[in-house]
């Protein structure tokens, strides 16, 4: 009975959600500066009566917002940060709306507004005296640069939380109990001796072949670290003359796999490799460590509440020119087929006909592996989190793609009001049941096993990470 109240408080709000999901796409922010979101995000919660925390860990864009009082603390995850060059407008062809300006690409416009959707259907069953606790919303900047939560949870964001419910945008919808990869980012930098490369090649020192031989090096590393992980690199700084010896050179690395440990492995060797390399070719290397996440940390207990309320909302409604636009933009994407092959065989028609997923699909990711990251798998090692994703885009649609921005700036936004219902829902069922809550908590005990969480901060000041 009271349920249905909070769906229907969250369906009161449509209007608005669809509002701010279009505003946050029309005016994308990179991360760590994500001002005007932050101000509109700010601004809705505090007309509705939550206590807004600014700039939590020094970091201008995180912010927290509380309501009600007391036990349980529950928490919803907001993200808002964009990606650079993927400006597009809602049509079904390549078309930026200026060139090179970010563009939602990973449909963090919706994220942000589907939690936000939920905060507010909880809190009316908190205002009506229905279920008794506090909800948190967690405004969490630059996840494309995997270091808000992070240092959020530094500055103890979470401490006093006892269970997170998040989602994220995607092509269908379904509660999540996948895992993915942890990762850690540094950068090298090698330094050699500038000479004339055709007149006094003896005199000089490359730090440009530093780089070469360090990334050879890594190649031959490959082979010998654990299945899936991931080793990527980015040559940020390679000279600008042939003829001269190149005295300054640097390389970005990405490391991922399944566990933490492999990664913290991973990169001990890579500095090796680096070291070897310096040797070689008689230059200095310094190494900086740009950050790290660690993989999901599932929780069946949160993710069966989330399943549920997704059951019980069901789907939610594609108007007919909502239909057509992402019908278009599905006819645009590769590979849909093979993705369409993730899904259990009994959805896969339906996937190949409809050009959305109007309707959730029971949990299915049990067993899997995603091979991205993310910080919320920091959040997932120091509180239970609940993961799920929506369909906000037409079957098959990559993230970070000009589709996904297509969809994540109009069809996206019915996924967005369904996933805010399910997990008001979801938020209303741990304050209404103490025991979901602990059942969470001791599961999530005995996943960590008293592994601890230990810091991935970066070695710079978090402002400098800011994308350009
Ligand atoms: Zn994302």
């Amino acid at each position: 009975m009271s349920k249905q109240v909070v769906f229907d408080a969250v369906e009161s709000e449509r209007d608005r959600l669809f509002e701010l999901a279009t505003t946050l796409w029309e005016n994308p922010e990179l991360g760590m500066r994500e001002y005007d979101a932050v101000e509109r995000l700010q601004g809705i919660l505090r007309e509705e009566g939550f206590d807004v925390e600014e700039s939590v860990a020094e970091i201008e864009t995180a912010f927290l917002a509380r309501y009600g009082e007391g036990d349980p603390v529950v928490g919803v995850l907001g993200e808002y940060d964009a990606l650079p060059d993927l400006s597009q407008a809602v049509t079904a062809e390549r078309d930026p709306l200026e060139e090179g300006a970010p563009g939602h690409g990973c449909g963090h416009n919706l994220f942000a507004t589907g939690s936000l959707g939920a905060a507010l259907g909880a809190k009316r069953a908190i205002e009506r005296g229905d279920v008794s606790g506090t909800i948190v919303y967690f405004g969490t900047p630059a996840e494309e640069l995997g270091v808000g939560k992070p240092y959020m949870i530094s500055d103890g964001a979470f401490d006093d939380v006892d269970a997170v419910l998040s989602w994220h945008p995607g092509w269908y919808s379904s509660a999540s109990r996948q895992r993915c990869l942890a990762l850690d980012s540094l950068r090298f930098e090698f330094t050699g001796e500038a000479s004339h490369a055709g007149a006094a090649p003896e005199a000089g020192r490359s730090a440009l072949d530093a780089v070469q031989v360090m990334n050879v090096g890594v190649e031959f590393m490959r082979e010998h670290v654990p299945d899936n992980a991931r080793i990527h690199y980015a040559i940020e700084d390679a000279g600008a003359a042939p003829n001269v010896v190149d005295p300054n050179a640097s390389v970005l690395y990405t490391v991922r796999a399944p566990t933490r440990v492999s990664v913290d492995e991973m990169s001990e060797w890579l500095h090796d490799v680096a070291r070897g390399a310096a040797l070689i070719t008689q230059t200095d290397v310094e190494s900086t460590y740009r950050g790290g996440m660690y993989g999901v940390l599932p929780n069946d207990t949160l993710a069966d509440v989330i399943d549920a309320n997704m059951q019980a909302v069901g789907g939610f409604d594609l108007p007919a020119d909502d239909r057509q636009l992402a019908a278009e933009l599905k006819a645009t994407i590769d590979g849909v087929e093979g993705r369409i092959e993730q899904l259990p065989a009994e959805h896969r028609d339906d996937a190949r006909e409809q050009p959305m997923l109007t309707d959730a699909i029971p949990s299915f990711d049990g067993d899997e592996l995603g091979t991205y990251s993310t910080d919320t798998g920091n959040v997932s090692w120091v509180v239970p989190v609940g993961r799920s994703q929506a369909a906000t885009w037409p079957v098959g649609t990559p993230a970070h793609s000009w589709q996904a921005v297509a969809a994540s700036g109009s069809v996206g936004r019915h996924a967005a009001v369904f996933v805010a219902k399910a997990l008001a829902g979801g938020l209303y069922d741990l304050l209404d049941d103490p025991e979901i809550v602990a059942a969470a908590q001791a599961e999530f005990e005995s996943a960590a096993a008293g592994t601890g969480y230990e810091e991935t901060l970066p070695e710079v000041d978090p402002s400098e990470l800011a994308a350009d």
